[in-house]
């Protein structure tokens, strides 16, 4: 018989009723340390007190109107994420799909409103995740997510990550855009090159096409700057956020440059919920939070250390670990055994970290983790690995 949750997911037999910063607690008090912070979504940690007092403040005085209506918070929350980025507007979501689903239609939009309504195909990188809806799984276009769920949205081509020439022998007179995640995600913990987005930004200048960046896993402080792309200089006319932009409040964003966002008028894109009264309120809160002076000088000292931490365990268990990569607190062990059996054998050791593309583990921890929480993650992966050598 089915369960009455569809069974869609695998799950780990465990449970959490509460959360205190790094750390995710059962009902019978079993403290887990928390290296995937929900998939890179509670950026400042659980039960963080700032976020909790502006969400229960809020929830006193007012959950949803419309946006048939102003939203103070949605209009402040915007102004911030415009002040702070590349962007001229805001469009706000309640999942990284949705942003994703904003921003590619932004940009088929975009030249339909300019006359040039054939140009809406867009080049896409294999080994990328977008989202689950029937517009972003096409866009990824792996058959793991679109297998069964045909006819697959037209429009989209694939070329390898980080092949350049692929991407320029794929433009022609009716593409309209790239979409990029500056650093792959669900594909393994994979960063673009700074010379591969330059590029990027190069072939979009030189033929007229509008760069989007997927930066719903890597953006809001997770890279060690508040957006990733910020590292390489190179700035997209279009992105995608959500996951720590809530801070664990289901929310996302679209962010456009004014250019182009021309042919979003009224009435042609909307949300019953997107950038409602409690979600922006948490949202001004992360923002806060994460702009704070010296907290993103933090993210990169941490990210040294954790990555120093990590560079030990590989030399230390050269048969279970291969190498570290990626940037900030978004850092990807590529394992030698099947990453499944180092998150299982994490779960004994009450330590929570995700598996990736290309075997990869990922460690994606509150940004708010402390040193000591550093060193401890780092002692359980020791014991992890030490469990799957003698295991051998
Ligand atoms: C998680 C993720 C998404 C999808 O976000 P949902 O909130 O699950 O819809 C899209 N792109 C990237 C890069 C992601 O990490």
């Amino acid at each position: 018989m089915i369960s009455a949750v569809l069974p869609t997911y695998t799950r780990a037999p465990l449970a959490f009723v509460r959360g205190e910063g790094s750390w995710l607690i059962e009902e019978d008090g079993r403290r887990f340390l928390d290296m995937g912070a929900g998939i890179a979504v509670a950026a400042l940690g659980h039960a963080n007190p700032d976020l909790v007092a502006a969400l229960t403040a809020q929830a006193q005085e007012l959950w949803h109107t419309s946006n048939l209506y102003t939203i103070p918070k949605q209009e402040a929350l915007a102004a911030r994420l415009v002040d702070e980025t590349f962007a001229d507007t805001v469009f706000f979501t309640n999942s990284g799909a949705e942003s994703m689903e904003c921003a590619l239609k932004m940009a088929r939009k975009s030249f339909s409103h300019a006359g040039a309504p054939e140009r809406s195909k867009i080049i896409a990188f294999t080994d990328s995740f977008h989202g689950r809806t029937l517009g972003t799984i096409a866009a990824a276009g792996a058959a793991k997510l679109t297998d069964g769920f045909g006819p697959v949205l037209g429009g989209f081509v694939h070329v390898p990550f980080g092949d350049l020439a692929a991407v320029s022998q794929a433009i022609d007179d009716k593409t309209a855009a790239i979409v990029v995640e500056p650093v792959q995600g669900e594909g393994g913990i994979v960063p673009a090159t700074d010379s591969f987005l330059r590029g990027l930004r190069q072939l979009c200048d030189e033929n007229g096409l509008l760069l989007i960046m997927d930066e719903i896993q890597c953006g809001m402080g997770r890279s060690g700057r508040l957006f990733a792309h910020e590292w390489s200089g190179v700035t997209p006319d279009i992105m995608a956020v959500a996951k720590g932009i809530g801070g664990g409040f289901p929310m996302g964003a679209c962010l456009a440059r004014e250019a182009a966002a021309q042919g979003m008028v009224a009435g042609s894109h909307g949300s019953t919920y997107g950038g409602n009264p409690l979600a922006c309120a948490v949202g001004l809160k992360v923002m806060d939070l994460v702009c704070a002076p010296g907290f993103l000088d933090e993210v990169r000292r941490k990210s040294g250390l954790l990555r120093q931490k990590l560079e030990g365990l590989v030399a230390a268990h050269p048969d279970v670990f291969a190498e570290v990569r990626g940037l900030g607190l978004m850092l990807g062990l590529v394992c030698k055994r099947p990453n499944m059996d180092v998150v299982k054998a994490g779960y004994a050791q009450q330590l929570l970290c995700v598996p990736g593309g290309q075997n990869v583990v990922r460690l994606l921890p509150p940004l708010t983790i402390t040193d000591e929480e550093i060193s401890e993650a780092v002692r359980r992966l020791d014991q992890v690995a030490c469990t799957l050598e003698a295991s051998k």
